[in-house]
């Protein structure tokens, strides 16, 4: 994709967004569910594939690109871009930095055109601290047997593929001996749960996925090699880091569009509430950390793309820009009164929509050891 036709993918997403996905959040949020036609189109639009290579029929986005694509998917309900989301990012990411010329030819295309993958890591016991996981792949002749259960997955009830992280060495817990596996989600002994009840982000689903004696075939094996599980799982989240803090500033940049039409419009005294300065300094709050949060990301994803920092960036910006957002969304709420606390007004659902970004990917927690780690080893 070169720069004009990055363009036009830029313009024909704002567009639809903007048109087409704005309009149907309160159907989205009720249903709990992406329109059919909403899927069709963004499949049309390549949104399945559009960080998958263009040889394997994705659009090729570098990550800067990404992060241009994500402040606008982060303009409407995020259950718009988690759809495609786990392709593009965690899931696919994995196959597209380490899969076998044959593994990347057998899912790549078929993602792209609007399959489902899902990132199959989280466990009960193994959530912030991945390396505590004890889903076991066995050798059984040439192939696999995994077994094991995995919570919280995005996209579990939809997914064509997982790509799941099992044990294959030796060792009952830590990172060495971790390996990622391709499982067709049709396989004998894959189950899903019933979708998870959540807080926001209603049309997202995530579920539990048990893994029960799965028989996997060698060639399932990602890139053929054990115990490379732990870094690829790693690599994969540092660069979807960069991607949600992109979203959290589209969020935060409709909170606050969505907060100065409320200001304009809203009287009280006989006055528009946005001549009041208390209100004003809540506007320019959001702005100010919206504004920080996009040159943020922007640089995160250049360094990230020029390979400079792969590293203290993503978790700068991923931290900062998740805190950000739950700060406007706050503000938001009070800016509306009583109204913010009201179904059916944006901000209110954004509230609880922007309160997942603190937690999946990497708490905010992590991204404080990630950073502190890193600066005292000198070695970011
Ligand atoms: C809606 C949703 C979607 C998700 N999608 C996926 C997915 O697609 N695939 C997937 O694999 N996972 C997914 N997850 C899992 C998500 O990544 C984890 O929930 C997250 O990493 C936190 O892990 P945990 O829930 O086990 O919490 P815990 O790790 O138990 O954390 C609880 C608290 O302890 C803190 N804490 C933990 N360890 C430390 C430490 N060493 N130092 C300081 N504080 C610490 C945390 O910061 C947090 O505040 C999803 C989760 C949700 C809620």
């Amino acid at each position: 994709m070169n720069d004009a036709e990055f363009a036009d993918v830029l313009a024909a997403v704002r567009h639809f967004v903007r048109t087409e996905v704005i309009p149907r959040e309160e159907e989205i949020e009720e249903s709990d569910a992406i329109p059919s036609d909403i899927r069709q189109a963004a499949a049309d639009m390549g949104l399945f594939g559009y960080c998958l290579p263009e040889e394997y029929g994705g659009l090729g986005a570098t990550l800067s690109e990404d992060a241009q694509l994500a402040f606008e998917f982060g303009y409407t309900t995020p259950a718009f871009r988690s759809m495609f989301g786990t392709n593009n990012g965690i899931a696919g990411q994995v196959l597209v930095s380490s899969g076998t010329a044959e593994q990347k030819q057998r899912w790549l295309p078929r993602l792209a055109q609007g399959g489902v993958s899902s990132f199959a890591l989280t466990e009960a016991e193994a959530g912030s601290d991945p390396s505590g996981l004890t889903t076991r792949a066995v050798r059984d002749g040439d192939g696999y047997v995994i077994t094991g259960v995995k919570r919280f997955i995005t996209n579990a009830p939809l997914a064509d593929l997982f790509v799941v992280f099992a044990r294959t060495g030796a060792e009952a817990r830590g990172a060495k001996g971790i390996s990622v596996f391709l499982v067709e989600a049709s396989a004998d002994g894959v189950s899903v749960g019933p979708k998870d009840r959540k807080m926001g982000q209603a049309g997202a689903w995530t579920a539990e996925v048990v893994f029960d004696h799965v028989a996997v075939a060698a060639s399932g094996l990602v890139g053929g090699q054990e115990g490379a599980g732990f870094g690829e799982a790693m690599k994969s989240l540092v660069r979807g880091r960069v991607h949600i803090a992109a979203v959290c500033v589209g969020m935060a940049e409709r909170l606050l569009a969505e907060s100065v039409a409320h200001a304009r419009s809203s009287r009280q005294g006989g006055r528009p509430i946005g001549e009041f300065q208390l209100v004003q300094a809540m506007l320019a709050e959001i702005q100010t950390g919206a504004y920080a949060g996009r040159a943020m990301v922007t640089e995160a994803a250049r360094a990230y793309d020029s390979g400079a920092d792969r590293r203290i960036g993503p978790s700068a910006a991923k931290l900062f820009c998740s805190e950000m957002v739950g700060r406007a969304a706050d503000l938001a709420v009070q800016i509306h009164g009583g109204l913010g606390y009201m179904h059916g007004v944006p901000a209110e659902r954004m509230y609880r929509d922007a309160r997942l970004f603190r937690i999946y990917e990497g708490t905010s927690e992590i991204q404080k050891l990630i950073i502190g780690r890193a600066l005292v080893r000198d070695d970011g």
